[in-house]
């Protein structure tokens, strides 16, 4: 018989999200957390990152004595009968996946865990690591079952898409656990609406699926979703960069595209690309286990290649229309962090714009409005923060808009136009701006294909 404690080891965007909810959905929960800087701020019922809700969530949990912060291994997981794995697993040089974090929790776990103790894998890991895991808790004698449950979370949407997946996947050797680990989705399904009201996260009826796998076509089905994902946007960034040859538009093209059901419009979109901790390292992680595995997934060494030029593709575009040289242009990057309703910057296309302009030796402003403090370590010295749109764009040469953050969406082209110098370029990196309402505010559109 399973209790009713849990120990999430990982307090990052997906480890403190889960933990957070379950800790309303009948659970208490220890989450594990290495990094002093974040366990602090946790520890002070908020969350090291932005996340819309999390923070209420997770002052109340705190509060109520149902969720415990801490760094100690002793003191959380041989309370807990559940243990789930959310640490980080980033790219090597190579491509590959860095696996330290995830061997390095289940070694220490092991050394913890209560006999007939579950362990549930909720890091992105290559096909075959449960496997090996396996081996590790086999030793150990004490019947510890290995789950993988991936997890499909979306950072600026993480509450709502825990709360209303689409699908939990399951997959392992041992039928009644998978099925075990299945049940605790279905508990926290029950309690979505009272945690969406508290925090502010829009609800809906929704029945979302409950799929039981295999170990190994687990850990394939997460790889495999975020590949397809990042190889629709790279499919529709190459045709963009037909339809900037041959004047064509395309959002009129995906919008048409995508209207058949068989193909769907999501994810069509042409622009600066993607990043984020996933899709790069997720879509490299795939490629590594090809190699490893003797199958050639040039498919996907096209995409990323593809998605690696796009930043420069929009440098070099801007270049042209600006008179052919960057040096001493002012321009103004407009989003900074991956996408919108998140602080997180890592590989992020704004980033990349910014510093690549920066190099060009053109002076650069930025402005995000969650992720300033977060993008302030990784940006060229030079590039000058601002705290608002307007101090961004003042006196500037060229506005970029990089991620679609609502507040970028809704400020008026003429709004953008007024503080601008002669020339007003405007480049719309994420190709969600009407070109006829930028146009007719004075300023000269740039899109991605369009
Ligand atoms: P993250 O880097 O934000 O968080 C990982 C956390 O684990 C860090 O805070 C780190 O200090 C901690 N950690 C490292 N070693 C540890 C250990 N031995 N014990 C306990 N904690 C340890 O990463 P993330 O974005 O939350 O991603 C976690 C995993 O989930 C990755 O595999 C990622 O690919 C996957 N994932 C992420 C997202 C997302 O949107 N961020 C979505 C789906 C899946």
């Amino acid at each position: 018989m399973q209790n009713k404690t849990v120990t999430v080891l990982g307090a990052g965007y997906v480890g403190l999200t889960t933990a957070a909810l379950l800790a309303h959905s009948g659970y208490k929960v220890y989450v594990v957390e290495p990094n002093p800087k974040r366990l602090d701020i946790i520890k002070q019922g908020r969350s090291f990152f932005y996340e819309q809700g999390l923070d209420e969530v997770i002052a109340v949990a705190i509060n109520a004595g149902n969720l415990t912060p801490t760094d100690s291994y002793s003191e959380s997981v041989p309370n807990s009968s559940t243990i789930f794995s959310s640490v980080g697993t980033p790219d090597n040089p190579d491509g590959s996946s860095n696996l330290t974090y995830v061997f390095s929790a289940a070694e220490e776990a092991a050394k913890h865990m209560k006999p007939g103790s579950v362990y549930i894998q909720k890091s992105t890991v290559p096909v075959g690591t449960g496997e090996r895991i396996e081996k590790i808790f086999a030793k150990l004698k004490n019947k510890i079952t290995y789950i993988s449950n991936p997890e499909f979370l979306r950072e600026g949407t993480a509450l709502f898409d825990t709360l209303y997946f689409d699908r939990i996947v399951a997959g392992g050797n041992d039928t009644k656990t998978v099925d075990y680990v299945l049940n605790i989705y279905r508990e926290l399904e029950k309690n979505r609406e009272k945690i969406s009201k508290l925090a502010g996260v829009e609800s809906k009826p929704h029945t979302g699926q409950y799929i039981h796998t295999s170990l190994n076509s687990a850990e394939l089905i997460k790889v495999t979703s975020n590949a397809f994902l990042a190889l629709k946007i790279s499919f529709a960034n190459s045709i963009a960069k037909l339809a900037d040859k041959v004047n064509a538009d395309i959002v009129e093209v995906m919008d048409a595209v995508g209207a058949d059901k068989r193909i769907g419009r999501a994810f069509l979109n042409a622009g600066r690309g993607y990043g984020g901790g996933c899709f790069p390292k997720d879509v490299s992680g795939l490629i590594a286990s090809g190699i490893q595995n003797g199958v050639d997934l040039e498919i996907m060494n096209a995409a990323q290649a593809l998605n690696e030029t796009m930043p420069g593709y929009i440098v070099e575009k801007l270049q042209s229309k600006i008179g052919g040289s960057l040096k001493g242009k002012k321009v103004a990057v407009l989003g900074l962090s991956f996408k919108a309703g998140t602080s997180d910057v890592r590989r992020s296309p704004g980033m990349l714009l910014a510093n690549s302009l920066s190099k060009a030796g053109a002076v650069v402003t930025t402005f995000d409005p969650q992720a300033n403090h977060e993008a302030a370590e990784d940006l060229r010295k030079g590039v000058i923060q601002c705290e608002s749109i307007e101090s961004a764009i003042d006196n500037i040469d060229a506005i970029i808009v990089a991620t679609e953050w609502p507040e970028l969406l809704s400020y008026s082209p003429a709004k953008y136009a007024k503080p601008m110098n002669n020339g007003k370029i405007f480049v719309d990196a994420i190709n969600r701006f009407q070109k006829s309402d930028i146009t007719s505010a004075g300023l000269t559109y740039i899109g991605v294909g369009r």
